[in-house]
């Protein structure tokens, strides 16, 4: 054989065996569990927060279980809340999950999950406080978490007028962040997630939240937009975990009755 032609067989015979590697890799092989990059955002207990290095949490032991039931494993991938849909539309996490309300506006850039469980938006504010409900937000410095339902509502409600310009509406990167303002007195209340809102109050003396709530939310896992193969079984996972009660078992771990 010419020299030519057996660099040439080489160069096929190398060609041939990555692409059937990755063939391999793709399809999964039986004894190789997938794994699956949950992107998410861990400053919101007791949905998803850190217990020294690790991160826990209802969202946590949900998708351990989705996962468990759709024979895959999962890593966590901690980013800021407003980074979490970026990630799953382009193909860096493949689920989103972290308290994440379906929206509208959402679905335009990805598909959700069926809902896990319900929520409320909530008022923190200081011990004291003449706030004592929505209404008496108007011009004042309220708190929320870049990008969260609570920032695009009091946005909206202020580009609408309900609440006047004087509304200062302060957007942190994470709650906790927020609610150390408030802590400060940089802030006359937060708006947030009704459990975070409880776990934040519970932690710092001198804190209160406001029965009066804001909005009802459904929280579900976003997933890349297109992608139904995975939809699917995530969706067939959760139906499972709410027939068998496993759902309700993992929220009750984190949630005691009141
Ligand atoms: N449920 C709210 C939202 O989806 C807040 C979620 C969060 O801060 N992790 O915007």
């Amino acid at each position: 054989m010419k020299k030519v032609t057996k660099i040439l067989c080489l160069v096929l015979a190398i060609l041939m065996l990555t692409s059937m590697l990755v063939a391999c890799s793709s399809s999964g092989s039986k004894t190789e569990k997938k794994t699956i990059t949950m992107a998410t955002n861990a400053y919101f207990p007791p949905y998803e927060y850190y217990e020294g290095t690790e991160i826990v949490g209802i969202d946590v032991d949900i998708m351990a279980a989705v996962c468990k039931h759709m024979g895959c494993e999962f890593k966590i991938e901690d980013m800021e809340f407003d980074a979490i849909i970026n990630a799953v539309d382009s193909g860096k996490a493949d689920v989103g999950m972290s308290g994440m309300t379906v929206t509208e506006e959402r679905k335009e850039n990805v598909d959700f999950s069926i809902p896990y469980t319900k929520s409320k938006q909530v008022i923190v504010v200081p011990v004291g406080s003449t706030i004592a409900g929505p209404d008496d937000l108007d011009a004042k410095k309220i708190g929320v978490q870049l990008g969260t339902t609570a920032d695009l509502y009091l946005t909206w409600d202020k580009e609408d007028g309900i609440y006047s310009e004087a509304t200062d509406i302060q957007q942190y990167n994470t709650f906790v962040e927020a609610i150390e303002a408030l802590l400060q007195g940089k802030l006359d209340a937060v708006v947030v997630d009704q459990e975070p809102g409880k776990v934040f109050v519970e932690k710092n003396e001198g804190l209160m939240l406001l029965e009066t709530e804001y909005i009802e939310e459904e929280y579900a896992i976003c997933i890349k937009k297109g992608n139904t193969e995975l939809l699917n079984a995530v969706n067939a996972a959760l139906e499972e975990l709410k027939a068998n009660g496993e759902l309700q078992k993992i929220i009750d771990k984190w949630i005691p009755a009141a």
